[in-house]
């Protein structure tokens, strides 16, 4: 059917969001954004989008083959928290390079691309529910108005309102693992850049470089139980943040040295969502399958979301059928994707001996881990 002509409203202006629009609008809908936040702005941090997203960003038009605002990435290093010692490289994936970028480039990015093709985005306009029939669908805003649409997509993110339409009401589950978000200024000139991960018992760091290697990117994940807040992102204090890793010693020691402001996450979890559509409601990228951000793939998935929706339609006779098949399509990978994400929670935080042993594996391993995951990297949604 194509979507020519079709009325879509996509709420939430995060990447999935933005891709989803920018996707279905170069097919021809008509597509309105609704995000609730005054701008599109992002606090310091970064993203890895490795092949599987980049194929996306590159389809959309939004990159070219060697972007510009991304960090070309050579692959990962795992590294032991009390020294900082090396156990073992692993290479970019085969199926490409990952890049890095700071998240407001790439939402700059997107927001650019959906602009120059026509997507109406409407800023400071938040949610409130949304009414869907067979024969069509509108949304209340929170403000009063209703905006009538044939489809409506909800990218708005892990705290989706819009997810209990479908799926009843569930309470989001602390995981028990916060995570801290911070970049510092970096004077980098690495010819092969690279993300460290560094593990220790309860604990992680990710850094990579961004920008150029101006700013190194930081995500120090801890578990923790005794999470208080009411919010899901507060301000952390750097003190705080460096008393809690003071044992990770070598270049990641001295990086978290440098924080002057964090921020910190408490990772809250619903399972993949059980009802995707309806016929004329879609969920969309956190809001159908909110993952922990141990494989980096949230955003990913929701890249790979937002073509596979703007596809379909071009191959399903209406509209209840495509998202129909969308659901389809997506729902296995996305679960497989978000389970492994689940058991690298686990890896990453050894302690004792079984710590021990998983680094003398990984020594030996340690290149031909990185194929383990070939079955995210290579899938390619834009053939
Ligand atoms: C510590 C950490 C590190 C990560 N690292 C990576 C990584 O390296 N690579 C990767 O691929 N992924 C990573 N992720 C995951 C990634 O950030 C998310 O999966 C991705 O941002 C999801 O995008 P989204 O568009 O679905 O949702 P969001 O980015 O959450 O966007 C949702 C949007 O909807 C808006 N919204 C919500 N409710 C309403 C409403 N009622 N009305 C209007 N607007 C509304 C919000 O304001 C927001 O702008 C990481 C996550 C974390 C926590």
């Amino acid at each position: 059917m194509g979507v020519n002509g079709l009325k879509f409203c996509v709420i939430g202006g995060g990447i999935g969001g933005l891709a989803a629009a920018l996707a279905l609008r170069q097919q021809g809908g008509d597509i309105t954004v609704l995000e609730q936040a005054p701008a599109l702005t992002e606090v310091g941090a970064g993203l890895q989008i490795s092949a599987n997203g980049m194929a996306v960003l590159r389809a959309l038009g939004v990159v070219s083959e060697t972007p510009e605002a991304g960090q070309r990435s050579f692959g990962t290093e795992l590294r032991d928290y009390r020294h900082g010692r090396l156990i073992s490289q692993i290479p970019s994936p085969k199926a490409g390079p990952t890049y890095y970028y700071h998240r407001a480039d790439l939402l700059d990015l997107l927001h650019a691309g959906a602009v120059r093709v026509g997507v109406d985005i409407r800023l400071d306009v938040c949610v409130e529910t949304v009414l869907t029939t067979p024969d069509g669908a509108h949304v209340q805003l929170e403000n009063g108005t209703q905006i009538e649409a044939d489809c409506i997509i909800a990218a708005d993110g892990g705290r989706s309102r819009i997810r209990p339409i479908l799926n009843g009401p569930e309470e989001p589950r602390f995981t028990r693992q916060t995570a801290w978000r911070a970049t510092i200024p970096w004077r980098g000139r690495d010819d092969t850049p690279r993300a460290v991960l560094t593990m220790g018992p309860g604990r992680h760091v990710v850094t990579y470089p961004l920008r150029d290697q101006n700013l190194m990117n930081i995500v120090a994940v801890e578990e923790r139980s005794d999470w208080r807040a009411e919010g899901w992102r507060q301000e952390g204090d750097p003190k705080d943040l460096r008393a809690r890793f003071a044992d990770f010693g070598g270049t990641v020691g001295e990086i978290l040295d440098r924080v002057e402001q964090a921020n910190l996450w408490a990772l809250f979890l619903r399972p993949v969502a059980q009802q995707w559509q309806n016929g004329r409601l879609a969920l969309l990228g956190d809001a159908a399958h909110p993952t922990l951000p141990f494989m980096a793939q949230g955003a990913c998935l929701a890249l790979e979301d937002a073509w596979c929706l703007a596809r379909t339609f071009q191959n399903q006779p209406d509209i209840a059928r495509a998202l129909s098949a969308y659901e389809t399509t997506r729902k296995p990978r996305a679960t497989k994707v978000v389970a492994a994400a689940g058991v690298n929670a686990r890896n990453f935080h050894l302690r004792g001996p079984a710590r021990l042993v998983a680094q003398a594996g990984l020594m030996v391993l340690g290149p031909q881990l990185g194929r383990r995951y070939d079955w995210i990297y290579d899938y390619d949604p834009t053939v």
